[in-house]
């Protein structure tokens, strides 16, 4: 026999067994993108290679070692996208979404990244994503800190995660920043890891970035971009902070978090958790005023945040899934070749009447046994059997499965419709 095909590391099936929390979590998400008056864009997974190395910028760990590129058959390098951002402004950019006009979109779907895979870190994982252009203040930063922390709330697992935040100035507060550190570190040459000599050259802010506890001493005394920001940068972010105190959103000012990716500046902000092991970030973002400009359009202001899919199903609760799986109605269960024929009449009569009914219909025959074995297992709150005697005074038998007594009526089949009405709505 030949060696059966596997799934590429770190890309993984999302099973029936699984799925409840991905929908939900999308359905809810929905539900509030619509609420605060998002619009969802979809933009293609694969994109030119040449987007991501110029917004992400050449010298990051995604550009770096992360992506998947390869050239199609004209030649082209292409890479699947590993973020939304770029992707989404490359999208606005083409389709004229900018023309002075504010745009505050959303995505959902599948990144991809080459790194190690480890729990809450994969190939290939999903992001939720908003993008607004256009917009300036901190009001519109604030906004996208409470539509999460009510996401959150919706999902019952506020009590979970903390936010973070902190401000990169402007770019030229950021490039006489990046000038000390390099002074700074460059003093302690020999404290630092091979990551951060090579950081040194080219990326010196990643350095605050840096995981490794054996940097942490120098990293925590080393000069703090906060006493360096711009004027403008600064009132922005006491603006910010006062507008999170004024809504009750707690947090906590980390003047080390930079972010891995070049295209930030003014506020960026993180939800992190400590229920997700080393993989602790639920949600980034922030403020990324030039990337439009840079992708060839007109100077826009714009802020975002992206969202893991896989850390925040790891920290949903059992009991919230529990509350909000629906069960199946009912299951009809049918004992002879004629009930199965008036059983399917049936129950498409029953979907006309009421859309919203969870109705398991058994198929491939079987004993009474047998069936109601699958209608157990399938989670109805109802059996419906259609026996001969049923079928001889065109009656149905109802059985309530959830009940301790298991207790029965039988009542005529052109009374079933009104009989489930009434126990839908209750
Ligand atoms: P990390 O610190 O985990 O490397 P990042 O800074 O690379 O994250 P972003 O590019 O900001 O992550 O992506 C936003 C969010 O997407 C992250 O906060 C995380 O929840 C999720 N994410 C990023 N990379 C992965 C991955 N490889 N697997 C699963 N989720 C991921
Ligand atoms: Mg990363």
């Amino acid at each position: 026999m030949s060696k059966s095909i596997q799934a590429i590391r770190g890309m993984n099936d999302i099973l029936p067994s699984e799925i409840q929390g991905w929908q939900l979590v999308e359905s809810v998400f929905q539900e509030l993108m619509k609420s605060y008056g998002y619009d969802e864009i979809r933009m293609p997974i694969v994109e030119m290679t040449s987007l991501f190395k110029r917004s992400i910028g050449e010298v990051t760990d995604i550009v770096e070692k992360e992506m998947y590129t390869f050239d199609d058959r004209n030649g082209d390098s292409l890479t699947l996208r590993p973020e939304g951002t770029a992707s989404c402004v490359r999208a606005a950019l083409q389709n004229g979404l900018l023309h002075n006009q504010i745009q505050k979109l959303w995505y959902a779907g599948p990144m991809f990244r080459h790194e190690r895979p480890q729990k809450g870190r994969y190939r290939q994982f999903h992001q939720l994503g908003v993008e607004v252009f256009g917009l300036t203040g901190p009001d519109i930063d604030v906004e996208l800190i409470l539509l999460t922390a009510r996401f959150w709330k919706l999902l019952e697992i506020d009590q979970k995660v903390e936010l973070e935040i902190n401000s990169l100035g402007s770019n030229e507060a950021r490039q006489t920043y990046r000038d000390l550190l390099v002074d700074y570190f460059s003093a302690h040459q020999d404290e630092l890891d091979d990551d951060s000599k090579r950081r040194l050259l080219t990326n010196p802010l990643r350095i605050l970035d840096s995981k490794n506890p054996e940097m942490q001493s120098l990293i925590a005394a080393a000069p703090k971009l906060s006493e360096h920001l711009d004027p403008e940068s600064k009132q922005h972010f006491s603006e910010l902070c006062a507008y999170l105190d004024q809504c009750g959103i707690k947090y906590r000012i980390n003047p080390r978090l930079v972010r891995g990716l070049d295209y930030y500046n003014r506020t960026v902000f993180e939800w992190v958790s400590n229920d997700l092991g080393a993989q602790g970030t639920v949600c980034a973002g922030g403020r990324y005023d030039g990337l439009v400009k840079q992708l060839g359009g007109r100077e826009t202001t714009a802020v975002g945040f992206a969202l893991g899919m896989e850390r925040l199903i790891l920290l949903l609760n059992e009991e919230f899934l529990l509350k909000s799986a629906q069960q199946p109605h009912a299951y009809l269960i049918m004992l002879s070749p004629e009930a199965q024929l008036a059983g399917r009449v049936l129950a498409e009569q029953l979907r006309d009447q009421y859309p919203s009914l969870c109705l398991h219909v058994h198929s491939g025959g079987g004993s009474m046994k047998s069936q109601m074995k699958r209608a157990d297992k399938s989670q109805a709150k109802l059996a419906l059997i259609l026996g001969e005697d049923e079928m001889a005074m065109s009656q149905v038998t109802i059985k309530n499965l959830r009940e301790a007594d298991q207790n029965q009526e039988t009542i005529a089949q052109d009374k079933l419709g009104q009989w489930l009405g009434k126990f839908i709505n209750t």
